[in-house]
């Protein structure tokens, strides 16, 4: 894991005794039978990353009622899930002192999901709420490059990353219009077939994680990909 993150750990134990000491709880798991443990931050952690997430939901989307806001950032199966595949990504358990861990524990969904809120727990504690939010929102917004009126960029990207992906949406993306694609795959390649443009009236999000574009969908558009038929992504 050579970013950010890891760089950020390292710094903050050379920091003050207080801060070594958080920290040091935030990557004590619960398994290890002694006290305290990262329980307690990833409780404070999880509040402090959802009221991130309402609060960036809130401003980005003027237009999303109460009901679709709480849809899309307040359901805890959902953030749950989430903040596991970050901590995975991340591979946070790799820097957590873990003495018996359960099986599969690299990719258990409880335990990574805890991982990341007590680390942001412990990072606000230390650091406090603004800058907690800029680190957590470099994380959990969705990492994609969007292409609008830029074929030539677009078919760049493709070309270069012929194993990604992409999502082809209208110019104002649609919950009923975002078609999940390879980046192979022929519909999106070569010659546009309206004989036009690739990123004209439709334009293209692209990523070479697939999960990066679904949260994508779910951040900014409030919808979900559909496959397309003939790549089956
Ligand atoms: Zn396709």
């Amino acid at each position: 894991m050579s970013n950010d993150l890891q760089e950020f750990l390292f710094s903050i134990f050379d920091l003050t005794q207080e801060e070594n000491t958080i920290f040091r709880e935030a990557v004590t798991h619960s398994s290890n039978g002694i006290l305290p443990n990262n329980q307690r931050l990833a409780f404070l952690g999880d509040s402090v990353l959802k009221l991130i997430i309402s609060e960036y939901f809130y401003r980005r989307h003027p237009d999303w009622n109460k009901g679709k806001l709480t849809k899309l950032c307040g359901g805890e199966n959902e953030s749950n899930k989430n903040f596991a595949d970050i901590a995975i990504k991340l591979e946070l358990v790799k820097y957590m002192d873990i003495k018996n861990p359960p099986p599969a524990y690299k990719t258990n969904e409880t335990l990574n999901a805890e991982a990341l809120e007590a680390l942001f727990g412990a990072i606000y504690l230390s650091r406090g709420f603004e800058e907690t939010k800029r680190i957590a929102l470099k994380y959990i917004i969705a990492d994609v490059e969007q292409f609008k009126d830029d074929d030539l960029g677009y078919l760049e990207w493709i070309n270069a990353n012929s194993h990604g992906f992409v999502v082809n949406c209208n110019r104002q993306p649609n919950p009923n219009y975002l078609i999940l694609h390879l980046a192979s795959c022929n519909t999106i390649t070569g010659t546009p077939t309206n004989g036009k443009s690739w990123t004209l009236d439709y334009i293209k999000i692209c990523s070479l994680d697939q999960n990066e574009l679904e949260k994508w969908a779910q951040q900014q558009v409030g919808g979900k990909l559909k496959h397309c038929p003939i790549c089956k992504p």
